[in-house]
Order: C-alpha cells, then sequence, then structure tokens
C-alpha cells in the first residue's frame, strides 16, 4: 500500500501529456507534441565532445556530493560574468536536474506546515514538490492583464507569520513572463520588511529571453544569506537528459542540501558533470544561436495563436511557451457529443481531434489558460495551429 504522502501526490501532468502523445505516436498516428518544454536542439558538439572524452579519461568514479570542484569552479565565473553575482565553489550543489535543486532546497527549508507563496501561474512541479516538503502553498494569481506577473502590492498581502519562503520563476514557465528590474526593485522592497522570509529564485530560462538579460533578485545584498538561486544546463544548452541542475545559495543552506543529497542520490553523473563543465566555461555563442531561432518561432506562434477565434494570447518574454486564455471553448460541444468543461478537456480533444499536444493550464493554477510549448520546427508549428484552428472551428 502506498504511502499517504504518495497517495496525495498528483503526477508531473506536462510528463503524462508528452508520454501520451509519444504513445499515440508509436501507434501510427502523426501526433506534434506542443506539450513538454524541452529544447528540441542536439546538444552542442563542444559539450558532447567533452563528455566523450570525460568517459577515455576514466572520469568514472564518485564526485564529491556537490559536484566536482572544477564545475562549481565554472558555474562561479559564470555568475560572475552573466549575471556580476560573486559566489564561491562552496555555495554551489550540482543536482540531477533543477528539478532535484528545487525539490531539495524546498526540503531543507520548510518544517511540516509552513507556508510557500507561489505566484499562479507556476510551473507544475512547485505545488506537489512543497507537498513532498511537508509544506502548504499559498498561491497567488496574476492577472493576464498585468502579463501574468504578480504585483508587489500582492506579495505583501501574501506573507503571514506562517510563510517561509517565496518562489519566482523569471523567465516563467508556462507564461514566458520575465519580471524587470524596476518590478524585482519593488517585490525586494517588499521582502526587506520581511526578514524571515527564504527566497527560491527559478533562473532554468535565464537564457532564453527576448528582451535583453534576465535580472534577479539575487542582485539585493540583503537577500544574500536568504536567497536560492535555481539554474542549469537543460534548457539554455538543450541538454535535458544529461539531468545536471544547481543551486547557488547561502553556506547554511548548501550544507543542508549536501547532507541530503549525501543520503539520497549523491552526486549528478560524473560524465554529464564534465560535460556541462564544457558548457559554463567553453565557446556561448550556441546559446546565442539557440536563443534566436526560439524568438523567430515565439512570432510565429504568437501571430498564428491570435489568429484563432476566442484566444486571448499574451506575448511571451522569454522560455518557449505560449498561455493563451481558451476559457472562450469551455461550455461547446464537440461532433461526438463530448462537453468541452475546462482545459484539460480542451487539450485531450486537441490531442484526439487534431493531434497536437498541449496542456491544460489546471496544471499550472490558472484553468482558463492552455499551454502551447514552440520548442519545435516552425514547420511543425504552422501544421499544428491549422490542425487547432479546424479542430476548434468544429466546436459548437
Ligand atoms: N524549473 C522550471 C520552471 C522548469 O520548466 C523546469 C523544466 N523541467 C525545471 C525547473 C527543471 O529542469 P531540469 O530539467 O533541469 O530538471
Ligand atoms: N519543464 C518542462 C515542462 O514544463 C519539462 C517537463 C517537466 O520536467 O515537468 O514541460
Amino acid at each position: 500500500m502506498l504511502s499517504n504522502k504518495i497517495i496525495a501526490l498528483a503526477e508531473s501532468e506536462t510528463l503524462a501529456m508528452s508520454q501520451r502523445s509519444t504513445e499515440l505516436k508509436n501507434s501510427g498516428i502523426d501526433v506534434i507534441n506542443l506539450s513538454v518544454g524541452e529544447p528540441d536542439f542536439f546538444t552542442p558538439d563542444h559539450i558532447k565532445n567533452a563528455a566523450k572524452t570525460a568517459i577515455d579519461d576514466n572520469f568514472s568514479f564518485y564526485t564529491p556530493v556537490g559536484g566536482y570542484l572544477s564545475l562549481r569552479k565554472a558555474i562561479c565565473q559564470k555568475l560572475k560574468n552573466w549575471n556580476n553575482l560573486d559566489f564561491s565553489p562552496e555555495q554551489i550543489v550540482c543536482a540531477n536536474g533543477a528539478k532535484q535543486a528545487i525539490c531539495e532546497t524546498l526540503m531543507c527549508i520548510l518544517n511540516d506546515g509552513d507556508e510557500v507563496i507561489i505566484p499562479a501561474p507556476y510551473w507544475v512541479s512547485y505545488v506537489e514538490m512543497v507537498k513532498i516538503a511537508g509544506g502548504q502553498s499559498a498561491v497567488i494569481q496574476a492577472s493576464s492583464a498585468n502579463n501574468f506577473k504578480i504585483t508587489a502590492e500582492q506579495l505583501r498581502a501574501a506573507i503571514t507569520p506562517k510563510t517561509k519562503a517565496f518562489m519566482l520563476c523569471s523567465p516563467s514557465n508556462p507564461t514566458g513572463s520575465i519580471y524587470s528590474k524596476d518590478e524585482l526593485k519593488k517585490i525586494a522592497e517588499v521582502l526587506r520588511d520581511f526578514p524571515d522570509v527564504f527566497v527560491i529564485s527559478d533562473e532554468i530560462y535565464e537564457y532564453i529571453s527576448y528582451v535583453g538579460k534576465v535580472n534577479s533578485l539575487a542582485e539585493y545584498d540583503f537577500l544574500k544569506d536568504r536567497i536560492a538561486i535555481i539554474n542549469g544546463v537543460s534548457k539554455g544548452y538543450a541538454m535535458t537528459g544529461w539531468r545536471i541542475g544547481w543551486v547557488a545559495a547561502p553556506l547554511w543552506l548548501v550544507k543542508g542540501i549536501t547532507k541530503l543529497q549525501g543520503q539520497f542520490t549523491s552526486a549528478p553523473s560524473s560524465i554529464a558533470q564534465k560535460a556541462a563543465e564544457k558548457a559554463y566555461s567553453g565557446d556561448n555563442s550556441c546559446v546565442e544561436k539557440m536563443r534566436a531561432a526560439f524568438e523567430k518561432r515565439r512570432d510565429l506562434i504568437v501571430s498564428l495563436a491570435r489568429k484563432i477565434e476566442g484566444f486571448e494570447v499574451n506575448l511571451p518574454d522569454g522560455a518557449f511557451y505560449i498561455f493563451p486564455v481558451c476559457k472562450h471553448y469551455f461550455g461547446k460541444t464537440a461532433l461526438n457529443g463530448k462537453t468541452i468543461s475546462n482545459s484539460s478537456d480542451l487539450a485531450m480533444y486537441l490531442l484526439d481531434t487534431a493531434h497536437v499536444a498541449s496542456v491544460g493550464g489546471d496544471a499550472f493554477g490558472s484553468p482558463d489558460c492552455i499551454r502551447f510549448s514552440y520548442a519545435t520546427s516552425e514547420e511543425q508549428i504552422v501544421e499544428a495551429f491549422k490542425r487547432i484552428e479546424k479542430a476548434l472551428a468544429e466546436l459548437k
């Protein structure tokens, strides 16, 4: 019998939709997968070569729990050169993806019942990770009218004596919104008044920005001892399968995460670490090439989605998702007599009828919306929206 903890846990909807789409594909159906968020590019050659060399050079032993010193040094250099932030290698822990880094951070700071403020729309896993760590999510809704960003006033109103942490994802999954320097300053000013609130800043999409360099709450010195930056190579370097993410945090937290990881998974793969080290220390032009391709696709998908009747489409500043409001279709009926009651129904309808996989907004805490990933070719995006338009026109 499963534990109550695991029974209460929801399945990852992004991974589940992607799995469903793969199963349909394997059964011979031509499915276009706009569900999962992962770059369709191959990992750049110089990074792959570093991994091959690491194998030949016998980097095959356990590494320090937080990762090789050389990798942690490369991450500190990146934080200095790209973000102008000072961190020492002792302040970095590498994990099996940013996912593990976030979950471990939450497990290290939360006691049972502690609250974590999470702006919605949020990435699917945050709320479930808070549950795993024994905490409670306090969700605040960002409005589509404010480009899906919360205001400083909303944050102030949400903080209670039970608040232990605040999570921010910028650029955001699922909306692509990026908090400007000025917006972050206002949020930081609120946090200055609440010195016991810890900040988790998920910056995994920072390289995929269409509005220039992304600012971070970590730029505020008064947050230095209570902020964890989460990042990794999955998105910016097209390395989702290599499973290298990291957290940059104050020493007291890094010690806790290292203790936890030492009992749980140990360090991530030695070979993947050497590849990630090359990503951070090698030629970075691959990042710009992929970013530019995503920007072209962003412009294409936004123009196509804006032609769909009933979709309200924001202009994402970064990442590779659009998150249209789609509630226009709720209550409508398909040719087979099935009624579309919510965004999950709509996503299933599009998968079954148009053979396009997406993810309903319910999983992101915003049931009026639906998420499409544009980490796929322009041809696939054009074909997907032809099919979506036709399928939606059949709903009465
Ligand atoms: N944070 C966000 C917002 C994400 O979209 C993802 C994507 N999976 C992650 C964290 C986890 O990334 P990783 O593949 O490095 O675990
Ligand atoms: N973060 C990606 C997404 O939102 C990958 C899937 C996952 O890890 O949940 O689709």
